[in-house]
């Protein structure tokens, strides 16, 4: 069976694409130019960025997640986009398949997105709403300023580097699952630890002020949403460079190292995704400006690799099986 990127490059590449499509089907957003700008403005020839992304019950979030933590986790996901693409979300439109008109869920669905929209500055300009099964399709929509960041834009001699800390995302899902099979969790975190890693996955870090700072600043990033080598594996295939990543300068997430067994660990951090931290190059003489807007955005940022010409990622100081360098991947 073909899976989700074979699907989307066979059957979504239409030919003939307008001139005003600057970025298109294969990034976290599209970039589009606009011709035209505000009634009575000099026409400034705007960019207009667009990404959707859908999440669906039991496929993205456990089925019975309560309300707020499905509105946060949808919300901040789409956003995880524009952070890797350097800009600012400022409207988007919400399609909503509900398997009841339940008030209680809607009001509680309702009440996080609107505290989330007015934190962000986003608004809600319009949508769909549906009876079946629960999904939620959020189009994020924002205006691009300055440099956009790309998949396709590493250089050969970029450092590479990671935000914050990488196995969040498959620890939490192991906490929901060992909850859902025993009713009780792993043993050996404590319960802030719990809540911790619970929190990452309802509401997943949001790298908006970094990833605008990066713009101008680093060169390419990718959001790690499908896994650290599969994420950078679009880095090196739409830039046509080689990334060379050193497992020792991983940060490893200290509470997943501390729930999984080593091989689970691994899987978490290198193939799992749903980290949803930024991957970004950047030459090795912006060394200082990415740590000092790594300070000021209070976010964590090592640099855990290099590009260089070639092809295809290189895992050092660890073996990776072959199998492992997929990601996740939907279909497959
Ligand atoms: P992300 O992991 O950043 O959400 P995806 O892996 O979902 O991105 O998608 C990869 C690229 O393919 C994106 O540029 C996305 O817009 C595009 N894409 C996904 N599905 C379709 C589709 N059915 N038609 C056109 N483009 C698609
Ligand atoms: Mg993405």
């Amino acid at each position: 069976m073909p899976g989700e990127f074979d699907i989307i490059n066979k059957y979504f590449r239409f030919s003939g694409q307008d001139k005003s499509v600057l970025m298109g089907v294969g990034d976290d957003a599209a970039v589009l130019a606009l011709s035209h700008s505000l009634p009575g403005e000099k026409n400034s020839g705007g960019r207009l960025v667009v990404a959707t992304d859908t999440l669906l019950e039991g496929v993205h979030f456990p089925a019975g997640m309560p309300a707020e933590h499905v509105a946060s986790r949808s919300l901040l996901v789409n956003v995880s986009d524009f952070a890797a693409m350097g800009v600012r979300p400022r409207w988007f439109t919400i399609a909503l398949a509900l398997p009841d008109a339940n008030e209680d869920w809607l009001a509680r669905f309702s009440s996080r997105m609107g505290a989330l929209c007015e934190e962000l500055t986003l608004s809600l300009v319009g949508g769909d709403t549906v009876k079946g099964p629960l999904s939620i399709s959020l189009t994020l929509m924002g205006e691009a300023d300055g440099q956009v960041l790309s998949r396709a834009a590493a250089k050969p001699g970029d450092e590479l580097w990671v935000t914050n800390s990488l196995g969040r995302g498959g620890a939490a899902l192991k906490l929901l699952d060992s909850e859902k099979q025993s009713g009780a969790s792993p043993g050996n975190i404590s319960a802030v630890e719990k809540e911790q890693l619970l929190q990452h996955f309802y509401a997943p870090d949001c790298l908006l002020d970094l990833g605008v700072g990066l713009s101008g600043v680093a060169h390419a990033a990718i959001d790690i949403s499908d896994g650290l080598l599969a994420d950078a594996g679009h880095i090196a295939s739409q830039s046509g460079v080689a990334i060379d990543i050193e497992w020792d300068a991983l940060p490893v997430n200290t509470i997943a190292k501390k729930l999984g067994n080593p091989d689970e660990v691994r899987r978490w951090v290198l193939t799992h995704g749903d980290d949803y931290q930024l991957l970004f190059t950047a030459s090795a003489g912006k060394r200082p400006e990415v740590e000092a807007l790594a300070r000021e955005a209070d976010v964590a940022c090592t640099c855990i690799g290099k590009v260089r010409e070639g092809g295809g990622v290189k895992l050092h100081g660890i073996k990776s099986p072959l199998e492992e360098a997929a990601g996740f991947q939907h279909f497959s």
